[in-house]
């Protein structure tokens, strides 16, 4: 999720249905992707047979797509108003654009708005979360089936159904509280973000006041306890000192389901060099975003306070559509260009020379942001990553660890502490 409070959810509930009413496929803000311009520099990527055979023969593996977000603000959580068996234009997801896209395994975000940790609510509303993932996997049992571990992900993903995860987005979901962790991992929660864009009493934003300078002792706490528990420690939205004191402390690979490399594009949320060489050192993975804002290096700039500039009109303007014309106002005195598959691509390799072939994957934040590059426009794009990597001169064997094997790896290693923790 790059961003969208609660209280602008419903905002952009009408925004959704207005763009849906002029026929714009668009995800959220749609006004970005009626901006995306076409970037000529690079040709589009061509999908060739050869491609498609070695994409079947991967793990597609996502780090982190936001559907149950979307469920919850553009269909009110219910599966009957948007049935993800059909296609579904206002999203970037349903079941026949996941098996175009050959997805194979799925981290779906449980994620919960900052503000609802400052309300005390954030615990019930990340477990509506979780439990619209638990009723998705149920409705559609043909499609998906919940996996808790990596044996679980291979077995699913060999019957032909794609591994369903919960990954949990953001650590104010715990209410400081160990106890919570722990319930969340006993209903399948394998990773958590630890912050959103709002700085915690444990654990510093990249996108708000630094105040701990990483994490607080209770935050070095938190990230123990979930070594203990096998559940990877995720640190995008984090601060970079939050990030390497993660990378510290963890015992375990530590990951970034849905972060880009900063050097590409300079948005405070992408990871920057010194923490790759970490992730190396780690065996981590990070998983890179697709969100144009933090893949194209001219959109990062432009926004880079996107975060901070929602909190101070939220604040200036209490009321909702003085709220909305602000921000939009805002996105429009700030466009960005979306760029192209190659764009993304540029992450991958830089990542690939920092932090080694074995520490990338990909998160998409499909249904979380509100524009991608060219070529990456929902979930059915994967086979052109694929391509673009053939092209790039990627081994069949290096494409198949970005497309999945790195993160089916780190879920291992992670229950191989966890089980060494538990032995102690
Ligand atoms: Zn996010």
């Amino acid at each position: 999720m790059a961003g969208l409070s609660l209280r602008t959810g419903f905002v952009f509930f009408l925004l959704f249905t207005f763009h849906a009413a002029l026929g714009f496929p668009a995800a959220l803000g749609g006004e970005e992707t009626v901006q995306k311009k076409e970037r000529s520099e690079r040709p589009p990527v061509v999908v060739t047979g050869a491609a498609r055979r070695l994409h079947a023969e991967c793990l597609v593996f996502d780090g982190h797509n936001d559907l149950p977000w979307s469920m919850k603000i553009k269909a009110g959580s219910s599966f009957d108003v948007a049935d993800i068996a059909t296609l579904q234009e206002r999203f970037h997801t349903d079941i026949p654009r996941l098996n175009e896209g050959g997805m194979g395994a799925v981290f779906w975000s449980a994620y919960v708005p900052s503000e609802k940790g400052k309300v005390g609510v954030a615990a019930r509303d990340v477990l509506e979360q979780i439990d619209l993932i638990h009723r998705m996997v149920r409705r559609y049992p043909e499609t998906f089936e919940l996996a808790r571990t990596a044996d679980d992900v291979v077995r699913i993903r060999k019957s032909g159904k794609i591994a369903s995860l919960i990954g949990l987005e953001g650590g104010h979901a715990i209410e400081n509280s160990l106890g919570l962790l722990r319930m969340y991992a006993q209903l399948g929660v394998r990773y958590m973000t630890l912050a959103h864009s709002e700085t915690l009493d444990w654990v510093d934003s990249a996108t708000d006041e630094a105040r701990h300078g990483g994490l607080t002792s209770f935050g070095e706490e938190v990230v123990l306890a979930m070594n203990e528990l096998g559940m990877l420690v995720d640190v995008s939205h984090v601060s970079a000192d939050a990030m390497r004191a993660a990378l510290r402390v963890s015992r375990a690979p530590v990951i970034a389901s849905h972060s880009s490399a900063f050097a590409i594009a300079p948005h405070p949320r992408n990871v920057p060099d010194d923490v790759l060489e970490m992730f190396k050192e780690n065996r981590g993975v990070v998983m890179v975003n697709f969100y144009s804002a933090y893949v194209v290096a001219e959109s990062a700039r432009a926004r880079a306070r996107m975060f901070e500039v929602e909190r101070e009109l939220e604040q200036k303007y209490p009321d909702r559509d003085e709220f909305k014309k602000a921000w939009d106002d805002w996105h429009e005195t700030n466009p960005i260009v979306s760029g192209t598959v190659h764009d993304l691509i540029d992450h991958i390799d830089h990542i690939v020379r920092v932090a080694g072939i074995d520490c990338v994957g990909l998160g998409s934040d499909f249904d979380g942001v509100p524009m991608t590059p060219d070529q990456l426009d929902d979930v059915s794009c994967f086979p052109v990553i694929t391509q673009a990597l053939l092209d790039r001169g990627y081994t069949p064997r290096n494409i198949r660890k970005i497309m999945g094997e790195n993160t089916l790896r780190v879920l291992r290693e992670a229950e191989q502490v966890a089980g060494t923790e538990r032995e102690k």
